[in-house]
Protein backbone atom coordinates (compact mmCIF):
# COMPACT_ATOMS: atom_id res chain seq x y z
CA UNK A 1 0.00 0.00 0.00
CA UNK A 2 1.61 3.63 -0.95
CA UNK A 3 1.12 5.82 2.32
CA UNK A 4 1.80 9.52 2.76
CA UNK A 5 3.36 10.77 5.81
CA UNK A 6 3.04 14.13 6.68
CA UNK A 7 4.84 16.21 9.67
CA UNK A 8 7.85 13.90 8.60
CA UNK A 9 10.16 14.32 11.05
CA UNK A 10 13.96 12.65 10.59
CA UNK A 11 13.27 10.31 13.48
CA UNK A 12 9.57 9.71 12.11
CA UNK A 13 11.25 8.48 8.94
CA UNK A 14 14.02 6.42 11.00
CA UNK A 15 11.51 4.72 12.90
CA UNK A 16 8.61 3.81 10.50
CA UNK A 17 11.07 3.25 7.72
CA UNK A 18 12.80 0.32 10.03
CA UNK A 19 8.97 -0.94 11.21
CA UNK A 20 8.24 -0.63 7.34
CA UNK A 21 11.09 -2.93 6.24
CA UNK A 22 9.94 -6.40 4.66
CA UNK A 23 6.48 -5.01 5.04
CA UNK A 24 4.22 -4.79 1.53
CA UNK A 25 4.25 -0.73 2.59
CA UNK A 26 6.14 2.08 0.70
CA UNK A 27 6.41 5.02 2.41
CA UNK A 28 6.58 8.79 0.96
CA UNK A 29 7.77 10.81 3.53
CA UNK A 30 6.92 14.41 3.65
CA UNK A 31 7.53 17.43 5.65
CA UNK A 32 4.31 19.47 5.68
CA UNK A 33 1.97 18.95 7.56
CA UNK A 34 -1.62 18.03 5.76
CA UNK A 35 -4.04 20.97 5.06
CA UNK A 36 -5.94 22.16 1.93
CA UNK A 37 -2.55 23.74 0.30
CA UNK A 38 -0.48 20.09 0.64
CA UNK A 39 -3.46 17.64 -0.13
CA UNK A 40 -2.16 17.04 -3.63
CA UNK A 41 0.63 15.38 -2.27
CA UNK A 42 -1.39 12.31 -1.33
CA UNK A 43 -2.68 11.74 -4.80
CA UNK A 44 -2.75 7.94 -5.41
CA UNK A 45 -1.72 6.76 -2.21
CA UNK A 46 -4.17 4.83 -0.33
CA UNK A 47 -3.60 6.18 2.61
CA UNK A 48 -2.01 8.51 4.60
CA UNK A 49 -0.04 8.59 7.97
CA UNK A 50 -0.62 12.36 10.23
CA UNK A 51 0.16 13.25 13.41
CA UNK A 52 -1.14 15.52 16.10
CA UNK A 53 -1.05 19.35 14.08
CA UNK A 54 -2.26 18.04 10.79
CA UNK A 55 -5.22 19.34 9.38
CA UNK A 56 -8.03 16.48 8.82
CA UNK A 57 -11.01 18.48 8.27
CA UNK A 58 -13.66 18.09 6.41
CA UNK A 59 -12.32 20.19 3.06
CA UNK A 60 -9.27 17.75 3.39
CA UNK A 61 -11.12 14.63 3.87
CA UNK A 62 -13.17 15.18 0.89
CA UNK A 63 -9.83 16.41 -1.41
CA UNK A 64 -8.07 12.92 0.16
CA UNK A 65 -11.08 10.64 -1.07
CA UNK A 66 -11.14 12.58 -4.65
CA UNK A 67 -7.64 11.32 -4.77
CA UNK A 68 -8.16 7.48 -3.66
CA UNK A 69 -7.06 7.77 -0.07
CA UNK A 70 -9.28 5.20 1.98
CA UNK A 71 -7.43 5.46 5.36
CA UNK A 72 -6.32 8.02 7.56
CA UNK A 73 -3.61 6.49 10.19
CA UNK A 74 -3.01 8.84 12.88
CA UNK A 75 0.83 8.07 14.40
CA UNK A 76 -1.01 9.20 17.74
CA UNK A 77 -3.43 8.67 20.47
CA UNK A 78 -5.35 11.87 20.37
CA UNK A 79 -7.95 12.30 17.15
CA UNK A 80 -9.52 15.83 17.87
CA UNK A 81 -8.07 16.95 14.66
CA UNK A 82 -10.07 14.53 12.39
CA UNK A 83 -13.42 15.42 11.18
CA UNK A 84 -15.03 11.85 11.74
CA UNK A 85 -18.22 12.71 10.67
CA UNK A 86 -17.25 13.55 7.02
CA UNK A 87 -14.87 10.42 7.44
CA UNK A 88 -17.18 8.58 7.40
CA UNK A 89 -19.61 10.50 4.82
CA UNK A 90 -16.74 10.33 2.60
CA UNK A 91 -15.45 6.32 3.08
CA UNK A 92 -12.63 6.97 4.73
CA UNK A 93 -11.56 5.11 8.00
CA UNK A 94 -9.18 6.36 10.24
CA UNK A 95 -7.29 4.59 12.77
CA UNK A 96 -4.91 5.73 16.05
CA UNK A 97 -2.60 3.99 18.09
CA UNK A 98 -4.19 4.49 21.19
CA UNK A 99 -1.32 3.10 23.66
CA UNK A 100 2.42 3.56 22.53
CA UNK A 101 3.82 4.43 26.13
CA UNK A 102 1.79 5.64 29.34
CA UNK A 103 5.01 5.83 30.63
CA UNK A 104 6.59 8.57 28.64
CA UNK A 105 3.89 11.13 28.78
CA UNK A 106 3.27 10.10 32.67
CA UNK A 107 6.91 10.28 33.75
CA UNK A 108 7.04 13.71 31.42
CA UNK A 109 4.28 15.38 34.26
CA UNK A 110 6.01 13.86 36.81
CA UNK A 111 9.24 15.65 35.34
CA UNK A 112 7.68 18.98 34.93
CA UNK A 113 6.46 19.11 38.73
CA UNK A 114 9.63 18.07 39.75
CA UNK A 115 11.61 20.62 37.84
CA UNK A 116 9.39 23.20 38.64
CA UNK A 117 8.72 22.81 42.31
CA UNK A 118 12.55 22.50 42.79
CA UNK A 119 13.06 24.89 40.51
CA UNK A 120 15.76 22.52 38.47
CA UNK A 121 16.33 25.04 35.64
CA UNK A 122 16.78 27.91 37.35
CA UNK A 123 19.49 25.99 39.67
CA UNK A 124 20.73 24.59 36.48
CA UNK A 125 21.03 28.32 35.06
CA UNK A 126 22.70 29.73 38.21
CA UNK A 127 25.45 27.35 39.38
CA UNK A 128 26.74 27.59 35.61
CA UNK A 129 26.70 30.92 36.21
CA UNK A 130 28.94 30.30 39.64
CA UNK A 131 25.66 31.77 41.31
CA UNK A 132 25.52 28.82 44.52
CA UNK A 133 22.80 31.24 45.91
CA UNK A 134 19.52 29.25 47.07
CA UNK A 135 17.50 32.07 47.84
CA UNK A 136 14.61 31.95 45.11
CA UNK A 137 14.94 28.18 45.09
CA UNK A 138 13.04 27.04 48.24
CA UNK A 139 10.50 23.95 47.16
CA UNK A 140 8.16 21.96 49.33
CA UNK A 141 7.96 18.17 49.48
CA UNK A 142 5.97 15.92 47.10
CA UNK A 143 5.38 13.33 49.93
CA UNK A 144 1.67 13.57 51.77
CA UNK A 145 0.67 16.35 49.16
CA UNK A 146 -2.90 15.88 47.86
CA UNK A 147 -2.63 14.55 43.89
CA UNK A 148 -5.50 15.47 41.46
CA UNK A 149 -6.09 13.17 38.70
CA UNK A 150 -8.22 14.59 36.14
CA UNK A 151 -9.01 11.63 33.50
CA UNK A 152 -7.92 8.21 34.63
CA UNK A 153 -7.08 6.04 31.39
CA UNK A 154 -3.97 4.70 30.21
CA UNK A 155 -1.40 8.11 30.97
CA UNK A 156 -3.47 9.10 33.99
CA UNK A 157 -3.52 5.46 35.85
CA UNK A 158 0.30 5.37 35.47
CA UNK A 159 1.03 8.67 36.55
CA UNK A 160 -1.34 7.62 39.59
CA UNK A 161 1.11 4.91 40.75
CA UNK A 162 4.46 7.16 40.38
CA UNK A 163 2.95 9.73 42.57
CA UNK A 164 1.57 7.01 45.02
CA UNK A 165 5.22 5.91 45.43
CA UNK A 166 5.90 9.52 46.63
CA UNK A 167 3.82 8.88 48.96
CA UNK A 168 1.17 10.86 48.05
CA UNK A 169 -3.10 10.85 48.78
CA UNK A 170 -4.62 10.51 45.29
CA UNK A 171 -7.87 12.35 43.93
CA UNK A 172 -9.75 11.40 40.71
CA UNK A 173 -12.37 12.64 38.49
CA UNK A 174 -13.08 10.61 35.37
CA UNK A 175 -16.86 9.79 34.11
CA UNK A 176 -15.78 6.20 33.94
CA UNK A 177 -13.48 5.59 36.76
CA UNK A 178 -11.29 2.23 36.38
CA UNK A 179 -10.59 -0.29 39.49
CA UNK A 180 -6.78 -0.03 38.95
CA UNK A 181 -7.24 3.65 40.20
CA UNK A 182 -9.20 2.54 43.25
CA UNK A 183 -6.49 -0.80 44.04
CA UNK A 184 -4.16 2.36 44.19
CA UNK A 185 -6.47 4.00 46.80
CA UNK A 186 -7.82 7.10 44.85
CA UNK A 187 -10.72 8.24 45.79
CA UNK A 188 -13.25 9.80 42.85
CA UNK A 189 -14.53 12.71 43.72
CA UNK A 190 -16.55 15.28 41.44
CA UNK A 191 -14.38 18.47 40.12
CA UNK A 192 -15.08 20.85 42.35
CA UNK A 193 -13.55 18.88 45.32
CA UNK A 194 -10.79 18.24 42.90
CA UNK A 195 -9.89 21.25 42.52
CA UNK A 196 -10.68 22.68 46.25
CA UNK A 197 -7.90 19.75 47.56
CA UNK A 198 -5.50 19.05 45.57
CA UNK A 199 -1.99 20.53 45.86
CA UNK A 200 -1.08 19.57 42.73
CA UNK A 201 -2.98 18.81 40.09
CA UNK A 202 -2.65 16.67 36.70
CA UNK A 203 -4.46 17.14 33.70
CA UNK A 204 -4.60 13.98 31.42
CA UNK A 205 -8.09 13.85 29.91
CA UNK A 206 -8.29 13.87 25.98
CA UNK A 207 -10.08 17.33 24.54
CA UNK A 208 -13.04 17.06 23.90
CA UNK A 209 -16.11 19.84 23.89
CA UNK A 210 -17.13 18.76 27.85
CA UNK A 211 -13.13 19.41 28.77
CA UNK A 212 -12.56 22.24 27.06
CA UNK A 213 -11.09 25.27 29.37
CA UNK A 214 -11.59 22.52 31.95
CA UNK A 215 -9.53 25.11 33.84
CA UNK A 216 -11.03 28.33 33.45
CA UNK A 217 -11.76 31.41 35.83
CA UNK A 218 -14.19 29.26 37.95
CA UNK A 219 -12.42 26.54 38.53
CA UNK A 220 -9.14 28.23 39.26
CA UNK A 221 -10.93 30.27 41.96
CA UNK A 222 -11.92 27.07 43.56
CA UNK A 223 -8.27 26.21 44.35
CA UNK A 224 -5.79 26.00 47.03
CA UNK A 225 -3.57 28.66 47.07
CA UNK A 226 -0.52 28.31 45.20
CA UNK A 227 -1.73 25.03 43.48
CA UNK A 228 0.53 23.37 41.30
CA UNK A 229 -1.34 22.05 37.48
CA UNK A 230 0.50 20.28 34.94
CA UNK A 231 -0.84 19.70 31.49
CA UNK A 232 0.35 16.87 29.16
CA UNK A 233 -3.06 15.90 27.68
CA UNK A 234 -4.09 18.71 25.01
CA UNK A 235 -3.55 22.51 25.38
CA UNK A 236 -7.29 23.66 25.12
CA UNK A 237 -8.04 21.76 28.71
CA UNK A 238 -6.92 25.33 29.77
CA UNK A 239 -7.78 28.52 29.35
CA UNK A 240 -4.81 29.95 29.04
CA UNK A 241 -5.87 33.96 29.77
CA UNK A 242 -7.34 32.79 33.38
CA UNK A 243 -4.13 30.47 33.58
CA UNK A 244 -2.03 34.20 33.48
CA UNK A 245 -4.61 36.07 35.70
CA UNK A 246 -4.36 33.18 38.47
CA UNK A 247 -0.45 32.89 37.92
CA UNK A 248 -0.73 37.11 38.51
CA UNK A 249 -2.42 36.87 41.80
CA UNK A 250 -0.19 33.99 43.12
CA UNK A 251 -3.27 31.53 43.23
CA UNK A 252 -1.92 29.52 41.06
CA UNK A 253 1.80 28.74 42.32
CA UNK A 254 3.36 26.63 39.36
CA UNK A 255 2.33 25.88 35.51
CA UNK A 256 3.98 23.19 33.93
CA UNK A 257 2.69 22.87 30.37
CA UNK A 258 3.86 20.38 27.45
CA UNK A 259 0.88 21.51 25.16
CA UNK A 260 -0.71 24.85 24.63
CA UNK A 261 -3.62 26.33 23.15
CA UNK A 262 -1.79 27.89 19.96
CA UNK A 263 0.81 25.56 19.65
CA UNK A 264 0.31 24.78 15.80
CA UNK A 265 0.54 28.57 15.43
CA UNK A 266 3.59 29.30 18.09
CA UNK A 267 5.53 26.68 15.48
CA UNK A 268 5.97 23.49 18.28
CA UNK A 269 7.87 21.52 16.47
CA UNK A 270 9.25 23.75 14.20
CA UNK A 271 12.79 25.48 15.19
CA UNK A 272 11.45 28.94 15.10
CA UNK A 273 14.50 30.57 17.92
CA UNK A 274 14.94 32.99 14.84
CA UNK A 275 11.68 34.19 14.96
CA UNK A 276 9.41 36.81 16.79
CA UNK A 277 6.78 34.89 18.61
CA UNK A 278 3.68 36.88 17.48
CA UNK A 279 1.30 34.94 20.18
CA UNK A 280 1.07 37.37 23.00
CA UNK A 281 -0.38 35.12 25.46
CA UNK A 282 2.43 32.48 24.91
CA UNK A 283 5.11 35.05 25.14
CA UNK A 284 3.36 36.60 28.39
CA UNK A 285 3.68 32.78 29.58
CA UNK A 286 7.73 32.86 29.09
CA UNK A 287 7.89 35.78 31.23
CA UNK A 288 6.86 33.67 34.85
CA UNK A 289 9.75 32.42 36.95
CA UNK A 290 7.07 29.92 37.77
CA UNK A 291 6.06 28.69 34.14
CA UNK A 292 8.01 25.42 32.65
CA UNK A 293 6.63 24.74 29.40
CA UNK A 294 8.11 21.92 26.79
CA UNK A 295 7.27 22.03 23.11
CA UNK A 296 4.61 19.12 23.25
CA UNK A 297 7.67 16.33 23.98
CA UNK A 298 5.96 13.75 26.86
CA UNK A 299 5.29 11.07 24.01
CA UNK A 300 9.05 11.86 22.96
CA UNK A 301 10.32 7.94 23.97
CA UNK A 302 12.82 5.42 21.79
CA UNK A 303 10.35 3.07 23.56
CA UNK A 304 7.17 5.23 22.41
CA UNK A 305 8.24 5.71 18.67
CA UNK A 306 8.94 1.92 18.23
CA UNK A 307 5.44 1.18 19.58
CA UNK A 308 4.00 3.85 17.21
CA UNK A 309 6.09 3.09 14.28
CA UNK A 310 4.89 -0.95 14.92
CA UNK A 311 1.53 -0.35 15.36
CA UNK A 312 1.23 2.09 12.84
CA UNK A 313 2.07 -0.82 10.56
CA UNK A 314 0.04 -3.50 12.17
CA UNK A 315 -2.77 -0.92 11.02
CA UNK A 316 -1.90 -0.31 7.89
CA UNK A 317 -1.27 -4.34 7.39
CA UNK A 318 -4.86 -5.57 8.85
CA UNK A 319 -6.39 -2.68 6.66
CA UNK A 320 -5.07 -3.87 3.46
CA UNK A 321 -5.49 -7.54 4.58
CA UNK A 322 -9.21 -7.15 6.15
CA UNK A 323 -10.33 -3.77 5.16
CA UNK A 324 -10.36 -2.35 8.70
CA UNK A 325 -7.95 -1.23 10.72
CA UNK A 326 -6.92 -2.37 13.86
CA UNK A 327 -7.57 0.31 15.98
CA UNK A 328 -9.95 2.14 14.23
CA UNK A 329 -11.60 5.21 15.35
CA UNK A 330 -15.17 4.76 14.76
P1 LIG B 1 -7.15 7.22 27.53
O1 LIG B 1 -8.21 7.19 26.50
O2 LIG B 1 -6.54 5.93 27.99
O3 LIG B 1 -7.70 7.97 28.85
C1 LIG B 1 -8.42 9.16 28.80
C2 LIG B 1 -9.33 9.17 30.02
O4 LIG B 1 -9.98 10.44 30.06
C3 LIG B 1 -10.42 8.09 29.96
O5 LIG B 1 -10.42 7.33 31.16
C4 LIG B 1 -11.70 8.88 29.82
O6 LIG B 1 -12.81 8.28 30.46
C5 LIG B 1 -11.30 10.20 30.49
N1 LIG B 1 -12.20 11.29 30.17
C6 LIG B 1 -13.00 11.45 29.09
N2 LIG B 1 -13.75 12.58 29.23
C7 LIG B 1 -13.39 13.13 30.42
C8 LIG B 1 -13.81 14.27 31.12
N3 LIG B 1 -14.77 15.08 30.65
N4 LIG B 1 -13.24 14.54 32.32
C9 LIG B 1 -12.29 13.72 32.83
N5 LIG B 1 -11.86 12.60 32.21
C10 LIG B 1 -12.40 12.32 31.02
O7 LIG B 1 -6.05 8.21 26.99
P2 LIG B 1 -4.52 8.32 27.44
O8 LIG B 1 -3.70 7.42 26.61
O9 LIG B 1 -4.43 8.22 28.91
O10 LIG B 1 -4.19 9.80 26.96
C11 LIG B 1 -4.79 10.93 27.58
C12 LIG B 1 -4.56 12.15 26.71
O11 LIG B 1 -3.16 12.47 26.73
C13 LIG B 1 -4.86 11.93 25.22
O12 LIG B 1 -6.21 12.18 24.93
C14 LIG B 1 -3.96 12.89 24.51
O13 LIG B 1 -4.65 14.09 24.26
C15 LIG B 1 -2.85 13.17 25.54
N6 LIG B 1 -1.53 12.73 25.08
C16 LIG B 1 -0.52 13.63 25.06
C17 LIG B 1 0.75 13.25 24.67
C18 LIG B 1 1.92 14.22 24.69
O14 LIG B 1 2.95 13.94 24.08
N7 LIG B 1 1.82 15.35 25.38
C19 LIG B 1 0.97 11.94 24.25
C20 LIG B 1 -0.08 11.03 24.29
C21 LIG B 1 -1.34 11.43 24.70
Amino acid sequence: MRVAVFSSKPYDERYLGAAAKGSPHQLDFFEPSLNCDVVMLAADHEAVCVFVHDEVNGDVLRKLADGGTRLVALRAAGFNNVDLEVAKEVGIKVCRVPAYSPYAVAEHAVALILSLVRRTPRAYNRVRDGNFALDGLLGYDIKGKCVGVVGTGRIGTVFAGIMKGFGCRLLAYDPFPNEAMQELGAEYVELPQLFAESDIIALHAPLTPETHHLVNAETLSLVKPGVTIVNTSRGGLIDTEAAIEALKHGRLGYLGLDVYEEEHAVGFFEDQSASIIQDDTFARLLTFPNVLITAHQAFFTAEALQNIAETTMANLTAFEQTGTPLHEVA
